[in-house]
């Protein structure tokens, strides 16, 4: 299978969607461990990358990407703005000069999405982030893909791996973010970086699903 420009936009609009839709239960989840934001700031960014996205579902998608990633650095706000900001930024470089590519492009892109995160936020696997969602996302899609499954399979995996992910936050004890400064007691509840970032990656499966 082959994706475009014009799948990656329709997958920004559908997590936008997906964000407004959980919106106010990201804001709770971060009320918790947090400073109940979170669910406020992505969906004042996404709605800002949707309102920015071209008129034309053509193009490079790397600069689509890239743009996106831009944008949420600056509408954002909190830690997961330019966290994300970087991860689409880092994902879009991938993607540079491709109008239409592969799933191993794909593969590729979603890695330089979680080591962006990683890298920006100094986050280990175990840390309570958004990385306890997204690594094993992009580790059980790229064992779908080197098992020869089709794509839409492989990020069906990857969205079920991404939601296990963030629900296996609830027992950890944070490490990064504003989280940590609560120590033992950030303990038993989900984090909600974590919790949008399996959104996203679903948005991605379930978009794929739809055009394949
Ligand atoms: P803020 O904490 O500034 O209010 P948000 O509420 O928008 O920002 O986002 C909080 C989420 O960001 C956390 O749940 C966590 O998943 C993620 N996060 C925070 N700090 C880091 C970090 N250093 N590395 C990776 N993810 C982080
Ligand atoms: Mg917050």
């Amino acid at each position: 299978m082959k994706i475009t420009s014009a799948i990656l936009i329709a997958w920004l609009r559908h997590a936008a969607g997906l964000i407004r839709e959980q919106r106010d239960s990201l804001t709770n989840l971060d009320a918790a461990i947090g400073d109940a934001d979170h669910g406020v700031n992505l969906d004042r960014g996404f709605a800002a990358v949707v309102a920015a996205l071209p008129p034309e579902p053509s193009g490079d998608a790397g600069a689509l990407l890239k743009s996106a990633g831009m944008r949420l650095i600056s509408t954002v706000g909190g830690a997961s703005g330019p966290l994300y900001g970087t991860a689409f930024r880092r994902a879009g470089k991938v993607l540079e000069g491709h109008t239409e590519f592969g799933p191993n492009e794909l593969l590729l892109a979603l890695r330089g999405f979680v080591e962006g995160v990683a890298a920006m936020g100094k986050a280990e696997s175990g840390d309570k982030t958004m990385i306890d969602a997204l690594r094993p996302a992009v580790d059980a899609l790229a064992e779908a893909l080197a098992a020869r499954e089709p794509l839409a399979v492989a990020l069906r995996a990857a969205a079920t791996a991404a939601a296990a992910g963030a629900a296996a936050t609830v027992p950890m004890v944070a490490r990064r973010g504003r989280a940590s400064y609560l120590g033992e007691r950030s303990a038993g509840h989900q984090d909600p970086g974590a919790t949008s970032a399996a959104l996203i990656i679903r948005a991605l499966a379930e978009t794929v699903e739809r055009y394949d």
